[in-house]
């Protein structure tokens, strides 16, 4: 295990184009004495791009090989711009476009949408690091790039893989150890790994600060760093709020709080792995790549300002037994396997008397699929279209000021959180005449 290594990892936004490209590898170079482990994402919307190619797939296999080729022609359009006409590259992402072209061959069935989904989607990193490793390499950083499926391993649970954290270790240990001790750069893809009989999975989407939290913590990094158009971590997201102030620094029971309900600054299951071994986090600025950002450690809880995190795309589940009894136990347990089933992500939920609430991420048609399966038993109402604000160390003003103009559907208070659901509605103006 190499001393002091450092964990770097670039999101979409940095590597979005030659420009972004360059400036990655200017940051990288200032650190590539080394040890240095680099995790990148797909470049730009590349990740939404190619879920619109699995969408498409519903329909007409045609568009989906269309729009898959409209984006196989850009990236080569990234390499012949950044790397000339001859570079070896264009092959490397040639043989992941036809991959992805593979699975899209395979039958494409309800049972195997996950499988489909992260071999496609998986590829986004793929390329983006192949072109990335490859000009780090051309400007003279010594670089390895490394497959991130033989690094994290996981279980076969598509699009949401959980991390087999003993092969992951010793894969990580066999693989990257000797890179870093040659003085190799290691460049390598967040968001994907494989299962123990080696297929493609993904870790959820926006997973590549988890991929670099992992590895953080299989090489006892000294410090990970998330570098992200933002100045660090502030009190709530610069595009919904004029005042959002830089926190700077954040314990690491604060960043957890508030990026489980949607501060989406940092994907919340990266900051576990790294509290266990007490790596400290940076969040900070490749735009302004001498700002200090945001440090994330052990630190005794000071007063902090209130923060606010709003997830959009939330539905409420409001769920009562047929026969108007008592939601119950054993109810319960036989909703909270069809949730488990359906891959509904809860975020808050209340359980009275007689029905049971529940704000849950809206995605896909899950929502329908799980309504139908519960359908024999329970009366289900779905409502749309709502947003989910969690409030630490809130303040009634602030709270008041959010409420206003939008209907709650649903509150809670626990220690420091305030959380509620809510809808935006059309304010009532009273007639003058009446
Ligand atoms: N490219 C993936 C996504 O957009 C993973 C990531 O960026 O973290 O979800
Ligand atoms: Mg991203």
């Amino acid at each position: 295990m190499k001393k002091n290594t450092q964990v770097f990892k670039f999101g979409g936004a940095s590597v979005k184009d030659i420009e972004g490209i360059k400036n990655v590898a200017s940051i990288v170079k200032t650190y590539s004495k080394g040890p240095l482990v680099v995790v990148v994402s797909a470049m730009g919307k590349t990740t939404n791009r190619l879920e619109a190619v699995m969408a498409a797939m519903k329909n007409s296999k045609e568009e989906a090989l269309e729009k898959l080729a409209f984006l196989k022609t850009e990236c080569n359009q990234v390499i012949k711009d950044l790397l000339g006409d001859n570079s070896p590259v264009f092959d490397l992402i040639n043989d992941h476009f036809v991959e992805a072209e593979w699975a899209l061959d395979e039958p494409f069935e309800k049972e195997n949408y996950d499988y489909l989904y992260d071999q496609v989607v998986s590829i986004g990193e793929l390329v983006s690091t192949q072109i990335v490793a490859a000009y780090f390499n051309s400007i003279g950083i010594n670089t390895q790039w490394v497959d991130a499926r033989s690094l994290v391993r996981t279980d076969e649970n598509y699009r949401e893989g959980w991390v087999e954290w003993d092969e992951t270790q010793q894969s990580i240990s066999q693989i990257v150890s000797p890179l870093l001790a040659e003085n190799k750069v290691v460049v390598t893809q967040g968001f994907i790994g494989s299962s123990s009989d080696n297929q493609t999975t993904t870790l959820g989407r926006e997973g590549s600060d988890y991929t670099a939290a992992i590895l953080s913590f299989c090489l006892d990094a000294e410090r990970m760093s998330i570098w992200k158009d933002v100045p660090g971590v502030l009190t709530a997201d610069p595009r919904a709020f004029d005042n959002a102030s830089l926190l700077e620094r954040l314990s690491y029971k604060e960043a957890i709080e508030m990026t489980y309900y949607g501060a989406k600054v940092i994907h919340p299951k990266t900051i576990k792995p790294l509290q266990n071994k007490s790596i400290p986090l940076n969040v900070r600025s490749f735009i302004n790549p001498e700002g200090k950002g945001t440090l994330i450690f052990n630190e005794s809880e000071e007063s902090y300002p209130p923060m606010i995190a709003i997830e959009k795309g939330q539905a409420l589940l409001q769920i009562s037994t047929k026969d108007f009894s008592f939601v119950a136990e054993h109810h319960l347990s036989f909703l909270f396997q069809e949730i488990k089933n359906y891959k509904i992500q809860v975020n808050m939920m209340q359980n009275t008397a007689i029905s049971f609430a529940v704000c849950v991420n809206d995605i896909d048609d899950r929502l329908a699929n799980f309504a139908e399966s519960i359908n024999n038993e329970f009366n289900i109402t779905i409502t749309h279209g709502l947003e989910l604000v969690t409030i630490r160390h809130y303040e009634s003003n602030l709270v008041n000021r959010l409420k206003a103009g939008n209907m709650v559907y649903l509150e809670s208070r626990t220690g420091r959180t305030l959380q509620f659901v809510m809808k935006r509605v059309p304010l009532l103006t009273r007639k003058t005449e009446v």
